[in-house]
């Protein structure tokens, strides 16, 4: 990873820099400060195969080790990174590192895919594809391994240019993925005439699938509406055995959540791999 790559990839105009709060423009410079002076990292939450029970690949979590707040979850910056347009540096830099932790651990043997989310202005960037086919080509990463988690708002905030970076994207082989599925304001419309592989059912109604009827039909739908499209289907915030069982009998294709592997360093996580783990919790 180069810093300087990271830099030149997508531009951020000062405009965007320049609103605000001295406050929030203190933590705008050291946001940008942090992603060239490399104080993000990445964690890694394994998607576990419901039928083999192993590991069919990781979603990277992007992580700000602050010098003085000490570790921030993406909720605290992201949305400041996308007002500022520093999420364009940010993402370069996410793609950049998931991409090459995930050629480390083919080359120790081991590591299904990893998946990555994109914020809806990166889906629109211009060169998002030309960067993709440049990074997978510096790691020699075949484009299988990478799966793009793109939410539904980030669709239907320029459909038309969604559609054709998405298909783009497919047409290398890189799998797409609708996370926080259900919850976006958007058509049905779009899954058919989208390149999708795989659809992540939001936690919001993984959470009380044992306990409300209402919440089980709309995961049962959602398993049932994928297969019948064929796409993956992947339940998220799995907390509990009973969850898990639940989706087990419905047939769900993936599962993610704290119950199967809480987000992981990547040396637990490549640890994880070569069968080396057993209990590890998110540092
Ligand atoms: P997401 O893509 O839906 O990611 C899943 C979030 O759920 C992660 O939170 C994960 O730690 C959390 N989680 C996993 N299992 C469980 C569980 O069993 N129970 C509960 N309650 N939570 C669980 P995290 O890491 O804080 O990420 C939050 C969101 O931040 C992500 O939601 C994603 O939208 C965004 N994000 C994370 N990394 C990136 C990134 O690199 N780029 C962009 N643009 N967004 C990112
Ligand atoms: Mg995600
Ligand atoms: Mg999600
Ligand atoms: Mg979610």
């Amino acid at each position: 990873y180069s810093a300087k790559r990271a830099r030149s990839g997508w531009t951020v105009y000062q405009a965007e820099l320049d609103r605000g709060s001295p406050r929030r423009l203190n933590m705008v410079g050291e946001l940008r400060q942090a992603v060239e002076e490399d104080q993000l990292l990445l964690h890694y939450q394994p998607k576990v195969d419901l039928r083999s029970m192993r590991d069919a690949g990781a979603e990277a979590l992007v992580r700000w080790r602050h010098p003085r707040d000490g570790m921030l979850p993406p909720g605290a910056f992201i949305p400041l990174a996308e007002e500022t347009g520093l999420i364009r540096p940010l993402s370069r830099w996410v793609l950049d590192r998931a991409l090459s932790d995930g050629r480390d651990l083919a080359a120790a043997g081991a590591s299904p895919g990893v998946a990555v989310n994109l914020a809806p202005d990166i889906l629109l960037e211009p060169n998002l594809v030309a960067d993709v086919v440049e990074l997978l080509r510096a790691y020699a990463t075949s484009p299988r391994r990478l799966t793009i988690e793109v939410t539904e708002g980030a669709i239907m905030k320029s459909p038309a240019r969604a559609k054709a970076v998405l298909h783009a994207l497919h047409e290398l082989g890189v799998r797409i993925s609708i996370d926080d599925f259900g919850t976006g304001y958007s058509s049905l419309a779009y899954l058919k005439e989208l390149p999708v592989d795989e659809v992540k059912v939001d936690r919001s109604f993984v959470k009380d699938m044992a306990v409300n009827p209402r919440d089980a039909c709309i995961v049962r739908s959602v398993i049932d509406l994928g297969h019948n499209l064929g796409l993956r289907v992947v339940a998220e915030g799995v907390e509990d055995e009973a969850a898990l069982n639940l989706l087990r009998t419905w047939g769900c294709d993936v599962a993610q959540g704290f119950h199967l592997s809480p987000p992981l360093a990547t040396e637990g996580w490549l640890r994880r791999c070569r069968g080396e783990a057993d209990a590890f919790e998110e540092p």
